[in-house]
């Protein structure tokens, strides 16, 4: 089966500073991968670089066995058009820790805004669409609520119905819930929950630990650019190899 994320010893730095120094994994479909590690270790930059939004240095990153950003041929590769890269895109959704909602959209609007721009849909068809994948993230009532009108959680709730919209093959999230109070992460969470019991293919950069345990099929321990060590949540977090990976937990558990 083709992998939906495979990176290749994948490098990117930012001028001096080397931030990926060759990561490779795998995210198979239906599969939830949660990526753990401290704040500056490169979670985030891993993430942008599967969603087209950094370019990596070297290495080779596929998302359903498709290169990203490049085409091959023979051994040479070609940089992608603006629109040939949009079109790699428009299978990833992504929710980031802040809720970038349209401010001046209502929760619906946001929702059906990509749909009918992007993927041309039938904008009654949309709206409906719209109204379902609310209703799946327990916001049924709040379709006319512009996102100043709703807390964060049900912001980020917004912010995942969108993605989903968008009909994704696969679903990134970079620390979804660290912005929140801690009383309106649960509700959150229990959406993503929700979402990676449907069978929806997920990478998460969280620290959310006890949602790693549960609900993610592999989890990865990055450190300093590199992966420290992987493999089902049990291993890596109930029963860590490394040392750096046991003095991380050790902070955050
Ligand atoms: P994490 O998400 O694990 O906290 P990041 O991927 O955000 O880590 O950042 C990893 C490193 O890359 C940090 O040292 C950060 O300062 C650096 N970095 C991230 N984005 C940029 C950028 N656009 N320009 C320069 N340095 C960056
Ligand atoms: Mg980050």
């Amino acid at each position: 089966m083709t992998p939906v994320v495979s990176a290749q010893r994948i490098f990117k730095s930012f001028g001096k500073v080397d931030v990926l120094k060759g990561i490779d994994l795998e995210v198979q479909e239906r599969e939830v991968l949660c990526l753990i590690g401290p704040s500056g270790s490169g979670k985030s930059t891993l993430l942008r670089c599967v969603n087209h939004l950094e370019k990596i240095d070297a290495g080779r990153l596929y998302v359903d066995g498709v290169l990203v950003g490049y085409r091959q041929r023979g051994d040479v590769l070609h940089e992608l058009r603006e629109n040939e890269v949009a079109a790699q895109r428009k299978d990833i959704g992504m929710v980031f820790q802040r809720f970038n909602l349209f401010p001046h959209m209502t929760a619906l609007e946001n929702i059906t805004e990509a749909p009918v721009q992007v993927r041309k849909e039938n904008k009654a068809q949309a709206r409906e669409r719209g109204r379902e994948l609310l209703d799946r993230v327990g916001l049924a009532d709040k379709a006319d609520n512009y996102p100043a009108q709703l807390s964060g959680g049900q912001q980020q709730r917004v912010a995942i119905a969108r993605a989903l919209a968008m009909r994704p093959k696969l679903m990134l999230f970079d620390e979804p819930t660290s912005a929140l109070d801690p009383e309106l992460v649960g509700d959150v969470l229990e959406v993503m929950r929700q979402l990676a019991k449907d069978g929806m293919t997920m990478v998460v950069v969280t620290h959310e630990m006890q949602f790693a345990r549960e609900v993610a099929d592999k989890v990865l321990f990055m450190d300093d650019g590199v992966v420290v060590e992987q493999g089902p949540p049990d291993q890596v977090i109930g029963d860590p190899k490394h040392e750096r990976t046991k003095e991380f937990l050790a902070r955050v558990l």
